[in-house]
């Protein structure tokens, strides 16, 4: 039986669904579809869900300082109850440590200033009296473990870091996908389960619907690439791919997940950190546990994916290198024989800033391309999608008029050109997790 809809979204992680939300509280008829059993189980359900709002672009700061406020008030945001209650943001506050590699965060100051968004600057002794596990020694380059040099302090300690009070980590990402969920089905969304999209089909110049992997045809005057790690496969279907200057592949990444020191309450005292000078970042897990990833120097090789259905899923010697790296900042830190942790991709475009755009097919939109880095700014991409999507429908012509997103709760204007899959690489950007 054919089925029509006002809008298709493929995937139901983070991003489909707050696309989806937003969409239906506008009135319009949606499906979301995944070809996994549940929301939030692809990508969403591996990220370390850091909520930080430093940024190397002011666009990107601002995006996220806007979504932190959607966070911070979650119950308001989610405006209905779910059965499996709501997902918690656990208030840390964020620590970024001073380094050569980030100019001693000249930039990222400025930005914050202009944005008013408040930060604490910390000389070492400082950050050690938030944090007394923590060591000064400078290693920058970050280097592997088999580089002769690996280890060799420089002659200039860390100068210090920034610390700022807006900011965390989210207790569990997939209920809170599950959370954006059933608010959007009190909206009267729908979503489908264990359905794969095989096709993308048109109507002349115009996207109308999809193929499920079953034969199933499903219609629809929109249709939106929310697939992750498989957005090129999708971009790919759409046959849209080589009209944009900016795309997106699958790259693999490990997370180790390491004891905290002896007699260090980490899991209740510690908060989200970043260290350039080892490249790593690293926050509170539970059982005490401390989470760390790569923050992608140029001597870890980069993993690409060319098939996201088929990727090794277990830690390797990468996950290794992670901990001894934080064990540099972090010399009490056990590092245990077998590392445990998880491995997922990112969806990465080429300047690790994300595509949230229409395209060169009418009717066929995207967000893409996160890179790593936008689990915590879902709550607004939602917005800003619905909001491209209703102003490209009603005609306006968004890669020659841009659409200005106003983020109501801090006041910026985000021209959306920023995201588009037609501009030049952002030289701006970290090329990082880091965005
Ligand atoms: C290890 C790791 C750590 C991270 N840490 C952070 C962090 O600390 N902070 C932060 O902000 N961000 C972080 N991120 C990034 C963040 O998690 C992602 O940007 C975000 O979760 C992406 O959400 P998504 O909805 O785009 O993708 P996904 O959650 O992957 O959802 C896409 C969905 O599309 C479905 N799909 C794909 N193809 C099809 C098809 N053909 N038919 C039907 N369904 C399909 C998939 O099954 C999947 O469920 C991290 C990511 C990873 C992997």
């Amino acid at each position: 039986m054919n089925q029509t809809y006002d809008a298709i979204i493929i995937g139901a992680g983070i991003m489909g669904c707050s696309i989806a939300y937003e969409l239906s509280k506008k009135g319009w008829k949606t499906l979301t579809i995944d070809k996994l059993a549940a929301s939030g189980h692809g990508s969403t359900a591996n990220t370390c869900a850091v909520i930080r709002v430093h940024y190397s672009t002011i666009d990107g700061t601002a995006a996220a300082y806007e979504s932190y406020k959607y966070w911070e008030n979650w119950a308001e945001y989610i405006g209905v109850q779910d059965p499996l209650g709501l997902a918690k943001l656990i208030k840390r506050g964020v620590m970024v440590m001073k380094s050569t590699a980030n100019d001693q965060l000249k930039k990222i100051k400025r930005m914050m200033k202009e944005l008013d968004i408040a930060y604490e600057d910390l000389t070492f002794d400082m950050v050690k009296e938030k944090c007394s596990m923590l060591d000064d020694t400078s290693y920058h380059p970050p280097r592997r473990p088999d580089d002769p040099e690996f280890g060799t302090p420089n002659e200039r300690p860390l100068q210090g870091a920034i610390y700022y009070e807006e900011g965390g980590y989210i207790s569990d990402p997939v209920l809170s996908v599950h959370n954006v969920q059933i608010a959007a089905e009190s909206h009267g969304a729908q979503f489908k389960f264990n359905a794969a999209v095989m096709d993308i089909i048109k109507n002349g110049n115009r996207v109308s619907g999809v193929t499920l992997e079953d034969g199933t045809i499903i219609y629809a005057r929109v249709v939106v690439n929310a697939a992750g790690p498989h957005s090129f496969v999708i971009n790919r279907m759409a046959g849209i791919e080589k009209t944009m200057k900016i795309k997106t592949r699958a790259l693999r990444h490990e997370v180790a997940h390491l004891p905290a020191p002896e007699g260090v309450d980490y899991e209740s005292t510690g908060c989200p950190s970043s260290d350039s000078d080892i490249g790593a970042y690293w926050r509170p897990e539970v059982g005490n546990h401390i989470l760390t990833g790569s923050e992608d120097p140029e001597c870890d090789p980069k993993e690409w994916v060319d098939n996201p259905d088929e990727f090794n899923r277990n830690l390797t010697e990468q996950a290794r290198v992670q901990a001894l790296r934080l064990a540099q900042r972090i010399p009490a830190m056990p590092v245990p024989s077998r590392i445990q942790g998880v491995v997922d991709l990112y969806d990465v475009s080429d300047d690790w800033i994300p595509i949230y755009d229409k395209s060169d097919l009418p009717g066929f939109y995207m967000a893409v391309g996160t890179s790593g880095n936008q689990y915590k700014n879902a709550p607004v991409v939602g917005k800003m999608m619905a909001h491209l999507i209703e102003q490209c429908e009603n005609g306006r012509d968004h890669d020659n008029d841009p659409v200005i997103f106003h983020l109501e709760k801090t006041g910026h204007d985000l021209n959306m050109k920023f995201y588009s899959r037609l501009r030049e690489i952002n030289q701006e950007s970290s090329f990082s997790v880091l965005g």
